[in-house]
């Protein structure tokens, strides 16, 4: 059964603060238009709204523009369940190394790979899929800028990723992660279009800039719970005096502490829009299966589980 029932399910539901900047531009402009010497007030007022819809789009867990998981749904933590994310892979110099680490400890993870980088390493993109884990959006480029993109550039560096990520591992990616976790209110509705969902994250540990295992580790550790989601990255890791990527020094700590703790680190669909253990194990092969034979997803969501992400 595909997750999707209804055909308005990916309609855009613009968020109160985006609905409210609309009706206060349009406010501003009548008011300004039927009593001009206000213009002061009503400049003023369309500014202050501008600059909060920027400060929220620069503020990666901030839900003002739309929908935003920061955490696993309630049932996921109720099952311990927790997600380690790793970001703007695949990397050949660090991924295999952090698929064999997942492996030891029996964890999955979910990759956000960057469509550029996938398109030159397929070969590793597709070995994340055969072991469990999942591939998902990370834009095309990884551009700098990529919050200053409108409609169109937003379409265009996330529906290319779709296709390429799609077209070699064979599964559409369901979750988008913002470059930077930066975006503008224009991001939503190609979202909405695309049927993906936009994650950022419980706790990060820096570690593209911070080559301290101790802190990285500490950061991520910092009230480790079941629904927390989890951010590392393969890609752009930054270095321990070592020499080595941080992650391969953090992952192996980190998955001490959430197998102490009694969590079980599983991906981001398997917790969210598949069922849960009632279903075929997390990432499992069968999920993609279905995935692949009618291009849903094939097991039906929990009850109220996708709603509201
Ligand atoms: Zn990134």
């Amino acid at each position: 059964m595909p997750l999707r029932t209804a055909p308005d399910d990916r309609r855009w539901r613009p968020a109160p603060l985006i609905k409210a900047s609309v009706l206060l531009h349009a406010g501003a402009m009548a008011a300004t238009a039927f009593s001009p010497e206000i213009w002061p007030w009503t400049g003023g007022a369309v500014v202050a709204d501008q600059a909060l819809l920027t400060l929220a789009g620069l503020w990666p867990r901030c839900g003002l523009l739309g929908p935003n998981l920061k955490r696993l749904p309630p049932e996921a933590a109720a099952r311990n369940e927790i997600a380690i994310t790793i970001d703007d892979g695949p990397a050949p110099a660090v991924t295999p190394a952090v698929l064999d680490l997942l492996d030891r400890y029996g964890a999955k993870a979910t990759f956000f790979c960057v469509g550029e980088r996938a398109t030159h390493h397929p070969e590793l993109c597709r070995e994340i899929v055969a072991r469990g884990h999942a591939v998902e959006n990370h834009s095309l480029r990884h551009r700098r800028d990529f919050a200053l993109l409108g409609l169109r550039g937003f379409s265009r560096e996330i529906e290319a990723a779709q296709e390429t990520l799609a077209a070699i591992t064979g599964i559409r990616p369901r979750f988008f992660r913002a470059p930077a976790g930066l975006r503008n209110p224009l991001l939503d509705p190609v979202l909405s279009r695309l049927d993906l969902r936009l994650v950022s994250w419980t706790r990060r540990g820096f570690d593209t800039r911070n080559g301290d295992p101790g802190s990285v580790s500490a950061r991520l550790l910092q009230g480790l719970n079941g629904g927390d989601i989890l951010l590392l990255h393969d890609g752009n890791a930054a270095r321990t005096t070592g020499g080595d990527a941080v992650i391969l020094i953090v992952l192996p700590r980190l998955l001490d502490a959430i197998a102490a703790a009694g969590l079980r680190a599983v991906t981001l669909r398997s917790a969210i829009l598949f069922l849960g253990s009632a279903g075929p194990g997390p990432g499992s092969h069968e999920h993609y299966a279905q995935d692949r034979a009618d291009g849903s997803l094939g097991f039906v969501p929990r009850s109220g589980a996708v709603s509201g992400l």
